[in-house]
C-alpha cells in the first residue's frame, strides 16, 4: 500500500505526532536521532459518512479506509553526503510515495532546536536542500548511462532533454513537484529516476496554541509552501486528545474552538496527495470504505475487493451517498425512485458512490 514519510528536523516534534497518530508509545525524547528505526502507523481515515451508513442499514462493522504513515529518522543538513543517520534516511524516504514535512514554529525555550533557532522557512530550506542535493546526485549517476542510451538510440531524446531539466531545475534549488506543479515539467516522465522531490510534498507546521489562532501567521505559512498543501497543528495537544474517549476529546476541541483535530485533517490531506479515493458498500455485514486510485474505472474497483471481480466484471449498481441517505438507506427505495444506476466497464468511480458489483463468478 501506498505510504506517507514523515520527515523533518530533529526535536520538531515528529514523534509526537506520530505517536499520536498510532496512539503508540514509540520513543519521543528530546535529543536528535530519537526515531531511528523507521516506524509504520496505519490510521483510519476519517469520514463521517459511515456512521450514519452502519445506523441506516443496521450493522455495527465499520471498516473505514486507511493512511499509513511511516516515522523516519530525523534529517540534518549534510545528510546527502551520507551524514548522521543520511544515507538511511534517503533509503527509507526513497520508499515513501508522499513526504510529510514536519515543521516546528511552536516557542518553547526547553526544546533544544538544532538550528539554534526557531525559522520555519530556514528549516524547510535545510530539508529541501538535502533532498534536492540528493536528487542531483541520482541524476549525475544517471546522465553517462543515458547519454550513452540515446547515441545507441535506446531512448529518445526529449526523455534526456527532460532529465537535464530536472536537473535545472534542482540546480535553482526548487523540487521536481514544485515545478511540476507550477507545469514547468512533466514529473510522470522522471518516474523510472525515483526522484524524492518529485513525490507529493505535506507541511505540517507545529505550532503552539496562540499561533493556532494567528490567521496571519498561518496564511504566512501557507503561502509559503503553496502549492503543496499546509496543515497546522499543536503536535503536544493533538497527542493528548488522543488519550481521551471520543466524548471527551470532542469536547476538548470544541473548547480549543476547533471543528476537527489536526490528525483527521492530516490523514485526509495524505489520502488526497497520494492520489487515492474511496467508493462505498453498506449492507447487513459490514459498512465499508474502499480505497482506489483517483480514476479508476469500475471494474478496476471491484478489483479491490476481490480479484477475480475485476475479470469478472459485469456492472455496477451504483446510488450516491445523499440519495441512499435520502431514501433511509433502503435499496429497494432507492430503486423505486430510479435513483439505482447501471453502470458499466468504463465508468469512472466518484467519491461517495455506493457500490454492488454483479460479476460472472
Ligand atoms: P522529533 O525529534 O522531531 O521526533 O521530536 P519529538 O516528538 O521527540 O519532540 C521533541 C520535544 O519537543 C519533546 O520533548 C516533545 O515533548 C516536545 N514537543 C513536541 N511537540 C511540541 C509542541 O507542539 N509544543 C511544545 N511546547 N513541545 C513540543
Amino acid at each position: 500500500s501506498l505510504t506517507i514519510g514523515i520527515v523533518g528536523l530533529p526535536n520538531v516534534g515528529k514523534s509526537t505526532l506520530f505517536n499520536a497518530l498510532t496512539r503508540n508509545n514509540v520513543l519521543a525524547e528530546n535529543y536528535p536521532f530519537a526515531t531511528i528505526e523507521p516506524n509504520t502507523g496505519i490510521v483510519p481515515l476519517p469520514d463521517d459518512r459511515l456512521p450514519v451508513l452502519a445506523k441506516l442499514v443496521h450493522t455495527d462493522k465499520i471498516v473505514p479506509a486507511t493512511v499509513t504513515f511511516v516515522d523516519i529518522a530525523g534529517i540534518v543538513k549534510g545528510a546527502s553526503e551520507g551524514e548522521g543517520l543520511g544515507n538511511q534516511f534517503l533509503a527509507n524516504i526513497r520508499e515513501a510515495d508522499a513526504i510529510c514535512e514536519v515543521v516546528r514554529a511552536f516557542n518553547d525555550d526547553d526544546i533544544v532546536h538544532v538550528n539554534g533557532k526557531v525559522d520555519p522557512a530556514d528549516d524547510i530550506d535545510t530539508i529541501n536542500t538535502e533532498l534536492i542535493l540528493a536528487d542531483m546526485q541520482t541524476i549525475d549517476k544517471a546522465l553517462p548511462k543515458l547519454e550513452k542510451d540515446q547515441r545507441g538510440g535506446k531512448i529518445k531524446p526529449a526523455y534526456l532533454d527532460t532529465v537535464r531539466k530536472a536537473k535545472e531545475i534542482l540546480g535553482q534549488g526548487r523540487t521536481i513537484d514544485q515545478a511540476a506543479q507550477a507545469g514547468d515539467i512533466d514529473k510522470d516522465e522522471l518516474y523510472d529516476l525515483h526522484l524524492m522531490t518529485a513525490k507529493p510534498f505535506i507541511y505540517v507546521f507545529n505550532v503552539d496554541d496562540d499561533e493556532l489562532q494567528n490567521e496571519d501567521l498561518k496564511k504566512q505559512l501557507a503561502d509559503s509552501v503553496a502549492p503543496a498543501p499546509a496543515i497546522f497543528l499543536n503536535a503536544q495537544f493533538e497527542s493528548e486528545l488522543t488519550e481521551l474517549d471520543e466524548a471527551d476529546a470532542r469536547e476538548m476541541l470544541t473548547d480549543a474552538g476547533l471543528k476537527e483535530s489536526g490528525l483527521d485533517q492530516l490523514a485526509r490531506v495524505g489520502f488526497d496527495i497520494l492520489g487515492l479515493q474511496t467508493f462505498l458498500t453498506a449492507g447487513v455485514k459490514e459498512v465499508r470504505a474502499w480505497q482506489i486510485h483517483k480514476g479508476w474505472t469500475a471494474p478496476q474497483a471491484a478489483g479491490v475487493i476481490h480479484t477475480d471481480f475485476e475479470k469478472g466484471f459485469i456492472k455496477a449498481e451504483v446510488v450516491s451517498y445523499d440519495d441512499f441517505v435520502a431514501a433511509d438507506g433502503s435499496y429497494a427505495k432507492v430503486r423505486e425512485e430510479g435513483k439505482m444506476r447501471l453502470e458499466g466497464k468504463d465508468y469512472v468511480m466518484q467519491d461517495g458512490d455506493i457500490v454492488e458489483f454483479k460479476t460472472g463468478i
